[in-house]
C-alpha cells in the first residue's frame, strides 16, 4: 500500500516516581514495545489513527502492570471504576467515560460513543450503556492492587497516588507511582487521534473524576495530538493536553509548544508527564516527574524514555 505520510505513533504506561530496580525498567520496555509494534504495523496497514489508537489502549488495558483495565488501581471504598476518552483529530470529536466499572475495555465504550449524540457518560450512563451494548460484565481487580489497597488503608490512605505499574512485589506505600496508559498516532493518510484510560489515582474519594476523560488530558486536533499522566487534578489545573494542542495550532512548533507548557507546568510546581505528536510527524514528551513510560515509532525504529532522565523537561524524537 502506497503511504500518503510516514505514520507516527507514541505511547505511554504512565508518569511517577523512578522504577523498582531494572528488572522493572525491563519488563516495562518489553510491554511497551510488544504495543508499539503492533500497532505500528496496523497503521503501515493503513488503518487509521483512530483504529490503532482503541487497538493500543486495548492492549495496554488488558496488561495487569498498567494502571488501567485489568490492573486498575481500588478507590477508597475499595472498588474499581475506570476512565477513558478517545479524540479523533480529523472530526475534531472528543468522546469518553467517567467512573464505570465491571468492564473489560472502557476505551471501547469511548469508541461508541464517537458516534452517539451524548458522547460523555459519567458512573450510571456508562453502566446502562455497557448493559445496552451487552458488554460481558468483567472483574478488573487483580490481588497486588487489592493487596495495595489493604496496605493503605491500614496506613489511612496517606498516598497521593498509587503504584505507576503493579510489579511482582507490593510497593511500598510511600512511593507515589501510577501507570494510566494513553496513546497518540499519526496515521498514512496524516490524520491524528488520541486516547488515554486509567484506573485513576487510587485510593481516591468516591465520584472524583480524572483528567484521563476530559479533554485537559487527552486533546487531538488536525494539528496535533497529546494524551497526558500523572496527578489529575495538576493536568486540568494546566489544562495541558488542549493548551499545547492550541499553542501548536497558533503556530508554535511542537517543540516549542511542549517546552513552553513543562516550563509554566514546573513553575506551578505539577506533577505529571505527556506524549504529543504533530501532523508533520514530529514526536515529542515532557514530565515534570521523575519518571515517564513513554515508547515511541519513529517510521525506522522503537526508542522509549524509561531512562530518560528528563533534565530538560521535554525529549523529542528525531532531534
Ligand atoms: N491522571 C490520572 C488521574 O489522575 C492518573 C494517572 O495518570 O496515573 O486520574
Amino acid at each position: 500500500m502506497k503511504l500518503e505520510v510516514q505514520p507516527k505513533l507514541i505511547i505511554h504506561g504512565g508518569a511517577g516516581s523512578s522504577l523498582h530496580g531494572k528488572g522493572g525498567v525491563e519488563a516495562v520496555r518489553q510491554a511497551l514495545s510488544t504495543v508499539v509494534e503492533e500497532v505500528y504495523s496496523l497503521l503501515i496497514e493503513g488503518k487509521s489513527a483512530t483504529e490503532a489508537v482503541v487497538r493500543g489502549c486495548q492492549l495496554l488495558e488488558d496488561n495487569p502492570r498498567f494502571n488501567a483495565g485489568t490492573g486498575s488501581v481500588l478507590q477508597s471504598d475499595g472498588q474499581i471504576r475506570m476512565s477513558a476518552s478517545l479524540m479523533d483529530g480529523a472530526s475534531g470529536r472528543f468522546s469518553g467515560v467517567i467512573n464505570i466499572s465491571r468492564v473489560k475495555n472502557p476505551i471501547d465504550l469511548a469508541q461508541f460513543l464517537q458516534t452517539s449524540p451524548d458522547r460523555v457518560l459519567s458512573d450510571y450512563g456508562s453502566a446502562e450503556l455497557a448493559r445496552e451494548l451487552q458488554v460481558p460484565s468483567y472483574n478488573a481487580l487483580t490481588d497486588l492492587r487489592l493487596q495495595e489497597w489493604i496496605q493503605e488503608r491500614q496506613d489511612n490512605f496517606k498516598s497521593p497516588m498509587a503504584g505507576v505499574v503493579a510489579e511482582t512485589e507490593l510497593v511500598e506505600a510511600s512511593n507515589a507511582r501510577r501507570g494510566t496508559i494513553g496513546i497518540v498516532a499519526l496515521d498514512a493518510f496524516g490524520k491524528l487521534a488520541a486516547g488515554t484510560s486509567t484506573g485513576g489515582k487510587g485510593f481516591e474519594r468516591i465520584g472524583r473524576v480524572s483528567d484521563s476523560a476530559m479533554p485537559a488530558g487527552n486533546y487531538a486536533t488536525s494539528k496535533a495530538g497529546v494524551s497526558c499522566t500523572g496527578i489529575g487534578e495538576d493536568i486540568i489545573d494546566e489544562c495541558l493536553a488542549a493548551k499545547v494542542v492550541v499553542r501548536v495550532t497558533d503556530g508554535l512548533s511542537l517543540k516549542e509548544a511542549m517546552q513552553r507548557s513543562f516550563v509554566e507546568a514546573l513553575e506551578n510546581k505539577r506533577d505529571f508527564g505527556a506524549i504529543a505528536l504533530d501532523a508533520d510527524g514530529a514526536i515529542a514528551w515532557g514530565k515534570t516527574s521523575q519518571v515517564l513510560l513513554a515508547a515511541y515509532h519513529d517510521g525506522e525504529k522503537i526508542g522509549d524514555t524509561l531512562e530518560w532522565t528528563g533534565d530538560e523537561l521535554v525529549g523529542y524524537a528525531n532531534s
